[in-house]
């Protein structure tokens, strides 16, 4: 049985604990690695090793810093299809989506070769009589970053290219269920030429992260997961002094207007509701039909019936499996309270099953109508291949109905009217707003920009507002005497002259 090592000290290394937990591919639930706990000791060796390592990377200079990305991204690229195979294996995501998930977190090592730009500061000459001032941004320290299991290439590289370009040293918590490829993503960092510590790999779950939550030697907390987990996560780092950024759960909405392209619109729902099994925190997963636009749902129906789940490598298939049997089960019983509460179950993906594979996690494409606010399939965020149907008679009633709802990581609008379009960019309160574009996912110069309930903090992911995130700003104000216009008397005010 494989092992999964630990990265700390700049050496891989196996666990001494007794404490492991079973990873599985959730296409067969056959267990293939063990992640160990880390030991209490463990966790101080890489927290303690990552802050002497902070001492040499910071004063490392900012160009050294940036060719590191530059050599980690030809290396991903290199090796882009090797670990989506590893990726595929332990989620279940089709190669393709399992490639794109590579993609996503290689387009941010590129954006930190960028770092000596991004980190740049601001200056003002004579700010007061020769007096000038400027500021720099510097690396705060040791940063941890917990993650995921359903983007386990992109998200642990949100985190730790930017901290690390920005002179940080980082401390990764990925995901028990799949830590395989953030391990491969470790082992290319250091060929990449990254100094040993710079980057530490611990496992485990709670227990390891309420140590990186109250450790104080850590500064800053990256979080991407649940919301319990998201609000704990928040509340304790920053009862502990740290710079928390904390990205939870999501339920996002499309508004389909009734002048929007049918065929364009039937794509985008398809695709964005139960591809990843519905796994992407900007899934869509409720469909707000305005007036006649309700009529399309017979086709949408239809078209969601002829997908089908499969193997990674399965290349008819459209997704995977779920992650785990408790999920799908969770997934299977909230699909029956949608029933029990009134909505009208169209497609029910319970019970699917795929050829040759009677032991995976599948669920099928299951889509509802008549969903209500109060119904639990509307409120909780079910995080699989499931799409819930609304409508609304108007425009003005389906940004209300978005509005009030307590998350706002992603949202979009499928329409042929500018004005619509327009109205719905300037009323919605969600933080990533597509037109006529169901994921609308920001590209690394921009931020990961979710809102209330579904992001807790401050800075986002990624974009300028990681090295934010990332650094400390000191404004430096200097004067130096060269005329005699320099005060020789004593000022007791605190106004610069
Ligand atoms: P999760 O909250 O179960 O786990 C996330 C991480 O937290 C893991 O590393 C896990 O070990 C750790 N963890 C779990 N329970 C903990 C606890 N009680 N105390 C401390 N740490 C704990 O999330 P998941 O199931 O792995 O991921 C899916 C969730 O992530 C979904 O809700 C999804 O919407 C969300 N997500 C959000 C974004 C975003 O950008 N907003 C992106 C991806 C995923």
């Amino acid at each position: 049985m494989q092992k999964v090592p630990q990265f700390i000290a700049g050496e891989f290394v196996q666990s001494n604990t007794t404490n492991w937990i079973d990873v599985t591919n959730p296409a067969t639930n056959e267990v293939i690695a063990q992640v160990p706990c880390a030991t209490p000791d463990e966790m101080r060796k890489a927290i303690d090793n990552a802050g002497e390592v902070f001492k040499s990377w910071k004063e490392t200079p900012v160009s050294e810093r940036a060719r590191v990305m530059m050599r980690y991204q030809a290396l991903l690229k290199e090796h882009h299809d090797e670990i989506a195979e590893i990726l595929s294996q332990e989620t279940g995501k089709t190669f393709d989506d399992a490639k794109g998930d590579v993609w996503r977190g290689i387009e941010v090592v590129e954006h930190a070769a960028n770092v000596a730009s991004l980190m740049m500061g601001e200056t003002v000459e004579n700010v007061a009589r020769e007096v000038d001032t400027h500021s720099w941004t510097q690396p705060l320290g040791v940063c941890a970053g917990i993650t995921p299991f359903n983007f386990p290439a992109m998200i642990p590289l949100w985190m730790f290219p930017m901290a690390i370009a920005c002179g940080n040293t980082f401390v990764l918590k990925p995901s028990e269920q799949d830590p395989l490829t953030p391990m491969r993503l470790a082992e290319l960092f250091e060929q990449a030429g990254a100094p040993k510590g710079v980057l530490q790999v611990v496992h485990g779950a709670k227990e390891q992260v309420d140590t990186l939550l109250t450790d104080p030697a850590i500064r800053a907390i990256s979080f991407v997961g649940s919301v319990p987990v998201g609000q704990y996560i928040y509340e304790t780092g920053t009862r502990h002094m740290k710079r928390v950024q904390s990205f939870a759960g999501a339920k996002n909405h499309m508004v389909i207007m009734p002048d929007a392209d049918k065929q364009q619109v039937l794509n985008a729902l398809v695709g964005a509701s139960v591809g990843a099994a519905g796994q992407r925190c900007m899934a869509i997963s409720v469909a707000v039909f305005v007036g006649e636009a309700q009529q399309w749902i017979p086709e949408l129906k239809e078209a969601m019936a002829k997908v089908r789940p499969g193997a990674w490598n399965d290349s008819g298939a459209s997704y995977g499996p779920i992650i785990s049997a408790k999920a799908k089960d969770r997934i299977e019983s909230l699909i029956a309270t949608g029933e029990s509460q009134g909505a009208k179950l169209l497609l029910d993906g319970r019970g699917c099953t795929v050829d040759g594979l009677p032991d995976g996690n599948w669920v099928g494409p299951t889509l509802f109508s008549d969903v209500t606010t109060e119904m639990d399939i509307y409120k909780e965020e079910i995080f699989g291949p499931v799409l819930s149907c609304m409508n609304a008679d108007n425009l003005g009633e389906a940004i209300e109905l978005i509005n009030n709802s307590p998350y706002g990581n992603g949202t979009s609008i499928f329409t042929n009217h500018g004005g619509a379009a327009r109205r719905f960019q300037h009323e919605i309160d969600v933080g990533q707003v597509g037109v006529n574009i169901p994921i609308p996912v920001p590209l690394p110069f921009f931020s990961f920009t979710g809102w209330k309930g579904s992001f807790y903090g401050d800075q986002h992911a990624y974009g300028k507002q990681a090295v934010r995130f990332y650094t400390e700003t000191k404004t430096v104000t200097s004067r130096w005497f060269s005329t005699e216009a320099a005060s020789s008397e004593a000022n007791f005010s605190i106004q610069l002259r």
